[in-house]
């Protein structure tokens, strides 16, 4: 994120008198480098109590990152933290354990040749900046090599995709072209995907779970509208799926629904470990359904740190600890124990889907069946509270739930969205959907219960 310098030099860091003798005389600099070190415990203790100043992540309904590991996990990575991922040379274990995910990932999303070729990156942004390069530098190879124009480059996708999508247009260069979405499906229709698509088409992005609303897009649809443009000649243009999300729900709870390598027009796909994958931050997976699909200027060996290892990455030294974690979660779990730990997220979303469908003044929007999310927004014909109002008032209970406007084409339609992840339970839900209840209720002026009562119940329930 970026920060403003601050200019004022004697800024303090603030420091519990308890700890005096512990820390320097004369106090801490906030914004500089103090000038002598101190003992570790201390400056520990500094930085936790800074920290105890963030959030619960337990009551934080609007992100999509895993937020719990289990103990096994963290020791793993506490011992793995140091491990210098691109460093294949000094760690060919660690680099062992991401082609082993890799290979995982490509057989879960059911890759018929098994020709892929992929890697691990910091994030779904990460690999989405090397799907659009993938696809910009191929698009401009084949054009350069008909002798075609190739400064006009265009990305087809939906007008609900996640930000780093834009951010890799701006970044690289390349006209977005945004499909709107539409009610009730809340995604793009397929056809008008293909109509925004040309010669300068470098691709086409289709989201297996919007960030938005949960919604997956009509992929299906959109590869065979691309097979039918291929067809005679025509427009080769592939297809990529950010499944930052869905990549590791639908295989587990929707095996027969086709919208990976089972596609062959699908020609990459990126997945967040982070997320649904279960793993702390930073790790994203990206694959190519063919080695035909990166092309090889893209690639680079690096002999700096011994041996020669071809890579793609935005930056070069990473911690392989999130890709060992990723490997440590898919031996602890297997398929069965995704698939358990999803379902269940997907049962809690239900549930609070039906929960909000019942409340006065409500209107569910998603309920839960693509994603694990539920995302509501208040009647039209009420005119008594906003979703803002909503989400400000579950504030005061700890509880995390954004409301925001949708992408364009409906972005007069506004919404709160609650993401269900592993460890939400039931008993969690159904605390959120009381003090919804409540608050809903206040605004409609009905009798509720003082928020004074609301909080007494709530402290009981926030370790
Ligand atoms: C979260 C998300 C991203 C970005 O993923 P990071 O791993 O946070 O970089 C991209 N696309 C979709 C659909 C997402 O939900």
């Amino acid at each position: 994120m970026l920060k403003q310098v601050h200019h004022d030099q004697n800024a303090a860091l603030g420091v519990n008198p308890l700890y005096s003798g512990l820390v320097p005389e004369g106090g801490l600099p906030r914004f500089m480098l103090p000038q002598q070190p101190m003992a570790p415990d201390a400056a520990a203790a500094l930085v936790r109590d800074g920290l105890i100043l963030d959030g619960n992540s337990r009551l934080n309904l609007a992100t999509y990152c895993t937020t719990w590991m289990e103990p096994q996990a963290k020791a793993l990575i506490s011992e793995t933290l140091d491990r210098n991922l691109v460093d294949h040379d000094q760690y060919p274990q660690t680099a062992e354990l991401e082609a082993r995910c890799v290979n995982i990932l490509d057989h879960l999303w059911n890759d018929p040749d098994r020709q892929s070729i992929g890697c691990s990156t910091g994030g779904s942004s990460e690999a989405a900046m090397l799907a659009g390069l993938a696809m910009k530098f191929r698009w401009r190879d084949q054009r350069r090599a008909r002798g075609e124009a190739t400064d006009r480059p265009n990305l087809v996708m939906s007008s609900a995709v996640h930000t780093c999508w834009p951010k890799f247009c701006r970044y690289w260069d390349v006209e977005p072209r945004y499909v709107p979405i539409h009610e009730p499906r809340f995604a793009v229709d397929a056809a008008e995907v293909i109509e925004h698509c040309d010669e300068n088409t470098i691709g086409v992005v289709a989201i297996l779970g919007s960030s938005a609303t949960g919604t997956y897009d009509p992929v299906t649809e959109i590869a065979g509208g691309l097979d039918g443009l291929a067809t005679h000649g025509g427009l080769d243009i592939p297809l990529h799926i950010d499944a930052a999300v869905g990549g590791f729900v639908t295989p587990f709870l929707e095996p027969d629904l086709v919208w990976d390598f089972r596609l062959r027009r699908v020609a990459s796909i990126n997945a967040s470990g982070h997320k649904f994958g279960l793993t702390y931050p930073g790790v994203g997976w990206i694959i190519w359904q063919n080695p035909d699909f990166l092309p090889k200027d893209l690639v680079f060996d690096c002999g700096l740190l011994g041996g020669s290892v071809p890579t793609f990455t935005l930056n070069f030294s990473r911690s392989g600890a999130p890709v060992v974690a990723q490997y440590y979660n898919f031996l602890r779990l297997g398929f069965e124990g995704y698939r358990a730990v999803q379902q269940e997220c997907r049962d809690v979303a239900s549930f609070l889907g039906e929960g909000v469908a019942q409340i006065p003044g409500l209107e569910v929007i998603t309920d839960g069946s693509d994603l694990p999310v539920v995302t509501f927004r208040v009647r039209a014909d009420e005119d008594r509270m906003t979703v803002f109002d909503l989400s400000d008032r579950l504030r005061r209970y700890g509880w995390e739930v954004p409301a925001y406007h949708l992408a364009p084409a409906l972005e007069h339609i506004a919404v709160i969205r609650m993401v269900v992840r592993n460890g939400f339970s039931r008993d969690v839900a159904e605390m959120l959907l009381d003090d919804l209840r409540t608050e809903a209720q206040t605004l409609l002026g009905g009798s509720a219960l003082p928020a004074r009562t609301a909080h007494a119940t709530r402290s009981t329930v926030t370790h």
